[in-house]
């Protein structure tokens, strides 16, 4: 083996065009195992590869019997190949026969070989095959040799997996071609077919060898120097909402990225002659087949990190740092990501779009909220999906179910087409209640309103038949502007907002940033908690130009028409004041400039601090109306990121805190006569929709698609008897409420 060792590059390269040759696949794999064995010095060099049963077939060999070759098959585990395969790790003996593990099989005519040394094929961290090398004389084989051995089986993998060299009937990796189930919790409803897209582009490595090594090795080194820069910008910034990232995960790159066993193992690749993108590969493979084995689940999630940091190393690599939004999109795209921010989904060309699968993040994250509000079908916490989607794969988005199916077969595919025709003879029945007023069974007139935020929100206005739009939430424009749109811009957005929306009210929300809603080209400052940080009113009240900007282009927008703006994150009774005098500052702008002023100007509050429940006194009588922010309100009650899927479900919305708090509020806006609603996602949600109009809420507001079965939902329901049902459930102690709530749904025949 030593003549490997200083020049394996030749030997690779030679490889790979023997690889490339027009001959067939047997004659290739036959000339691949002779190369290597002639260039190491081995009597015997075999290559396996796994089957789709899990076997391991001998499917060409340069030493060993010709007529072992598809006939000798090693089940999982089964001797020392099986071994090496199964851990996934080089394994070397010098006196192999000698080894609890090793299976004879005569027919290979083996037994006159005692070293051996495998090393696994590896793909994606899965072994597809493994490569050995047998010596007649016990010897041990040295660290550089294995290393090389190493290098050759990722060349070897690189060139099965980018097609052509094995036939179906010799096999390689499957996993492309099996179908493959995920779940994950719903985030917008919806049923997609489509294509998978990557958001984060995976980087195919095709020039694995090295023309010369010195410059292969400035080339990673300037990459990964850019990556730790980018990685501690990022994190110095703040920016990690629109990065899609979160602390922890950023950390966990910054500890892999100055990983010296990481480094010293890149460094390892790269001499055996490997390109600087072969050697991130081979190394992330190797890391990700030994985290792979680790039975503590916490190793098993650190792959992810892993991954990402290859994938960035690589785009730095070959100079496309760039999402897939700006690629070239099929037609059905179902976008697949581990996490991103909200301004990132909204970069995607819509017309393409079709679902969204995320690995991380609540469902009330703004990333979620975005996806309702382009009515794409989505799911989150879809663990495992990353791994195992190639680009391109078919997939079916089940966002009912919170299912995701990977290339289907023909009879999911019929079976979801007949579910999809299902699901548009519902949106019918939606759509035939268009015009139908919003009335109980007990003859209470329910506001039914929309959430939006761009003006492609507006056609659902008419779609859905919704009373007016609930929550205008401004700060999209802002997050998917380059810079911060200018007075004009405002302006024009929000009187086409007024056009189209005719006579129906507009609540415009002033903006509300900071948290994980972040613009890209305002920079705030990294905070340890930003969802409880700088944002929102008080950012407003911090640059009162920003906010006077605002609300000048709000009132020059309603001119002759009657303008509502709601101040977010408001926690004490003096925000509120402070921020009234600046809207009555600009009033009186406009009145000495002798332009023309709103019809009727209404400013309200959100009620999204717990802080305000104790407030309701002194708050009210200063508001025109007030809606209830359950989505903050609820992550602040009960301290849970509304973002970190650890912590967002764990709490039930229908639990007495929350409906106590609930309903605190629907009384004290009674005693002040001012006008409710609640804006929070769970608006959209029948269940917690019935629950809130039990509780005295008489408009709400929520995501265009759910307008339809909220309306189903109120004409089904006696809102008196369920308001006497939750007198006595929240008497009680239960923990959560839901199990009775959708009893009480089901005995009285209301559509949740
Ligand atoms: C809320 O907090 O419930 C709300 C409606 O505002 P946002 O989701 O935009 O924070
Ligand atoms: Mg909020």
């Amino acid at each position: 083996m030593p003549a490997s060792v200083g020049a394996p590059r030749q030997m690779l390269r030679r490889l790979r065009e023997v690889m490339a040759e027009h001959e067939s696949a047997q004659a290739r794999l036959d000339k691949v195992v002779m190369l290597i064995a002639s260039n190491i010095v081995a009597e015997v060099c075999s290559l396996y590869l796994r089957r789709r049963d899990g076997s391991l077939e001998l499917v060409a060999t340069e030493g060993l019997n010709v007529e072992a070759v598809h006939n000798t098959h090693l089940k999982p585990g089964e001797g020392l190949v099986g071994l090496v395969a199964e851990q996934a790790e080089p394994k070397q003996f010098a006196d192999a026969q000698h080894h609890p593990a090793f299976s004879y099989r005569p027919e290979t005519g083996e037994e006159i070989y005692h070293s051996f040394v495998g090393v696994p094929i590896l793909r994606g961290g899965h072994t597809i095959g493994v490569l050995t090398v047998q010596n007649r004389t016990m010897r041990q084989y040295s660290d550089e040799e294995v290393e090389a051995l190493q290098t050759t089986a990722m060349v070897i993998a690189e060139t099965l997996a980018s097609g052509g060299i094995i036939s179906d009937e010799v096999t390689a990796e499957t996993r492309r071609e099996a179908t493959a189930r995920f779940t994950g919790v719903p985030i917008s409803e919806g049923v997609a077919l489509g294509h998978v897209v990557l958001h984060e582009p995976r980087i195919v490595v095709t020039r694995l060898i090295a023309e010369d090594v010195e410059l292969e090795r400035k080339r990673l080194q300037q990459a990964i120097e850019e990556l730790t820069g980018q990685i501690d910008t990022m994190m110095e910034r703040g920016d990690l909402a629109r990065a899609g990232e979160h602390h922890e995960v950023l950390e966990a790159f910054r500890m892999f990225a100055h990983d010296h066993g990481w480094r010293r193992r890149l460094d390892e690749a790269l001499g055996t002659g490997l390109t600087a993108e072969a050697a991130v590969q081979r190394v992330r493979n190797d890391t990700r087949a030994r985290m792979l084995r680790m039975p503590d689940q916490r190793f098993r999630d650190r792959l992810h990190d892993i991954d990402d940091l290859s994938n960035r190393l690589l785009r730095f690599l070959s100079g496309g740092t760039e999402t897939a939004a700006t690629g070239d999109l099929p037609e059905d795209a179902i976008v697949v990501a581990r996490t991103m921010g909200p301004a990132e989904l909204l970069d995607y060309d819509r017309q393409r779009l079709r679902g969204l699968v995320l690995e991380e993040g609540g469902a009330n994250s703004h990333v979620a909220i975005v996806a309702r509000a382009l009515g794409l079908a989505a799911i989150t916490q879809c663990k495992g999906a990353l791994e195992t989607v190639e680009p391109g794969d078919a997939a079916i988005l089940d966002a009912e179910g919170g299912e995701l199916h990977l290339r289907p077969t023909q009879e999911l595919v019929s079976a979801y087409v007949d579910k999809v025709q299902f699901r548009a003879r519902r949106q019918a029945q939606y759509a035939a209640l268009r015009d139908v007023p919003a009335v109980t069974l007990d003859g209470q007139r329910i506001g039914l309103n929309i959430n939006a935020g761009l003006l492609f929100d507006l056609p659902h206005l008419d779609q859905s038949g919704a009373d007016g739009i609930g929550l205008f939430r401004t700060e999209l424009q802002f997050m998917i502007s380059a810079t911060f749109p200018r007075l004009e811009q405002q302006m024009r957005l929000y009187r086409s907002i007024l056009d189209s929306a005719g006579d129906r009210p507009v609540v415009f929300r002033s903006l509300d940033v900071g948290g994980d809603k972040v613009i890209p080209y305002f920079r705030a400052g990294a905070e340890e908690n930003p969802a409880l940080g700088w944002r929102a009113i008080r950012m407003a009240l911090d640059r009162p130009a920003l906010f006077r900007t605002q609300i000048r282009a709000l009132l020059r927008a309603a001119q002759g028409r009657e303008l509502q703006v709601m101040l977010p994150m408001i926690s004490e009774v003096a925000e509120l004041r402070t921020a009234r005098e600046l809207i009555d500052k600009e009033v009186m702008l406009l009145k000495r400039h002798g332009r023309p002023e709103p019809s009727k100007l209404m400013v309200g509050a959100m009620i999204e601090v717990p802080a305000l429940l104790w407030q309701l006194d002194s708050l009210l009588p200063l508001t025109d109306f007030v809606s209830v922010g359950s989505n903050d309100l609820v992550q602040f009650l009960f301290a849970a990121d509304r973002g970190n899927d650890r912590v967002s479900e764990r709490f039930d919305v229908l639990s007495p805190p929350v409906l106590r708090a609930l309903r605190q509020i629907v009384e004290a806006a009674a005693r002040h006569e001012t006008p409710l609603t609640l804006c929070g996602e769970m608006a959209g949600r029948p269940l917690e929709a019935m629950t809130v109009i039990g509780l005295g809420f008489r408009s709400i507001s929520m995501a265009p698609a759910s307008v339809g079965p909220i309306k189903a939902m109120v004409l089904s329901l006696d809102a008196g008897k369920l308001g006497q049902r939750l007198d006595a459930l929240l008497a009680g102690d239960e923990t959560s409420l839901r199990e009775d709530l959708k009893r009480f749904a089901a005995e009285n025949g209301v559509q949740v």
